[in-house]
């Protein structure tokens, strides 16, 4: 007996002992502190709260990731496209965004006498330009993505780094479809958002199907239908969800992914929402093979949530570690003595054209400070080169986690890190 109890008491230390442990990781990993220490991105007071300045760095993992997103959309059909900062409030009332989500929402300013809203969302626009012609059942799905950035009203007391600001980007895209496309749609969206989560480095995740909530637009038969659609997709792709009753926004029913970051910390990931309302406030409709009218089924997604929101969540699942892919510099080349200085910007010139992000330390400092500096900016490689190095034609190879790979051939080297590079890897 005594000793069960020993048993659970000391069990119960440890667990306490993890959680410290854990929090203290959290600590460390706090993207807002990484922020400031990698040189990432700033807030300021002379702004206002909630407004990111992406500086060189954050914006270059940024770019990287758009780059990449816009890639793979447009390998699955997406078109990209790109609307205004700005519409008409009347725009907003159609929408139904003045009435339903004002508290969200920015004062109208005034341009010549008309009234305009700060977008808080993209996709009225993206209607209006679906709107311009007469659309045929044969040409859909269409699927038109846009990175398109937004603003909304957060209290400041509310606001917190990166993950709750107010003004951000969206990956948005709206497929306008037939409701015999719907489940097809949905499946892919899912692939997509699967794939997306998996280039960078989440494997663990839920996936939540929110129905019907008390105040809803449609009718009941529509939402039942399309949440069989999307219960359909789920068990098409044989993933695990769970129902999250009545949580559904009011225009139709949605799937959530929701990410377990590297310390098992749930993230808001990629949303999958149908919508019944827009296509009926704005007449969103296609010639269907009757002849007649017929109103689309249009979905909203993001895979990645918001860029600032996503950046965020990288930076702290990471640790500020970027795998070598997203890495801002992926080499530092560290020349022991000012001799070896012409060697290393010839390094520097051969890994830039190859395709890799390649920066010389070239201050007169001790080399194990520029090492110890190199690795607290969580660089990937450390290229160190000496006498023996600029004779051999070699480079020193150090990674950030300590380890020392020794001499390698420039060649080597290059194929190394560019294979991490291709492969994703850390
Ligand atoms: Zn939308």
């Amino acid at each position: 007996m005594l000793q069960r109890i020993y048993g659970v008491a000391f069990e119960a230390e440890e667990e306490l002992e993890r959680h410290l442990e854990k929090l203290a990781e959290a600590e460390r990993r706090d993207h807002r502190r990484l922020g400031k220490e990698l040189d990432l991105f700033s807030f300021h007071d002379e702004a206002g709260p909630g407004l990111v300045h992406w500086h060189p760095k954050g914006a270059l993992v940024r770019r990287i990731i758009e780059d990449f997103w816009i890639q793979e959309h447009i390998k699955r059909g997406y078109e990209i496209i790109y609307t205004p900062h700005i519409a008409k409030l009347e725009l907003w009332k159609t929408s139904g965004h003045w009435e339903l989500y004002r508290e969200h929402l920015y004062s109208p300013m005034d341009v010549e006498g008309q009234e305009y809203l700060v977008k808080p969302m993209n996709c009225p626009a993206h209607i209006l330009i679906y709107k311009t012609r007469l659309r045929s059942y044969r040409e859909l799905p269409l699927r038109w993505a846009e990175l398109g950035t937004v603003y909304r009203y957060e209290r400041s007391g509310v606001l917190h780094g990166l993950t709750r600001v107010r003004g951000f980007t969206q990956d948005d895209a709206h497929i306008f479809c037939r409701p015999d496309q719907l489940e097809d749609e949905v499946v892919a969206v899912m692939e997509l958002a699967l794939f997306m989560m998996g280039s960078f480095g989440f494997e663990e995740y839920e996936v939540l199907l929110s129905t019907r909530p008390e105040r809803y637009a449609g009718t009941i038969e529509i939402w039942d239908e399309a949440t069989e659609t999307l219960k359909r997709a789920l068990h098409r792709l044989r993933l695990p969800y769970r129902i999250d009753p009545g949580e559904g926004v009011f225009y139709g029913p949605k799937i959530d992914i929701r990410l377990r970051d590297a310390l098992g910390r749930a993230w808001q990931g990629p949303t999958v929402q149908v919508d019944f309302n827009l296509p009926q406030r704005f007449e969103v409709n296609y010639i269907a093979a009757d002849g007649a009218e017929h109103q689309v089924v249009m979905i909203h997604r993001t895979v990645l949530g918001s860029m600032e929101r996503f950046f965020g969540c990288l930076i702290e699942h990471y640790g500020g570690a970027f795998p070598v892919w997203l890495a801002p510099v992926q080499a530092m080349i560290i020349p022991i003595a000012d001799r070896h200085l012409d060697y290393a910007l010839q390094v520097e010139a051969e890994l830039k054209a190859a395709g890799l992000r390649a920066q010389v330390d070239a201050r007169p400092e001790r080399m194990n400070l520029k090492i110890r500096q190199a690795q607290l900016q969580k660089v990937p490689y450390m290229l160190i080169l000496g006498d023996k190095e600029v004779g051999a034609a070699t480079v020193s190879v150090r990674l950030r986690g300590g380890q020392d790979l020794g001499a390698q051939t420039l060649e080597g080297f290059k194929a190394m890190a560019t294979e991490a590079m291709e492969a994703r890897r850390p």
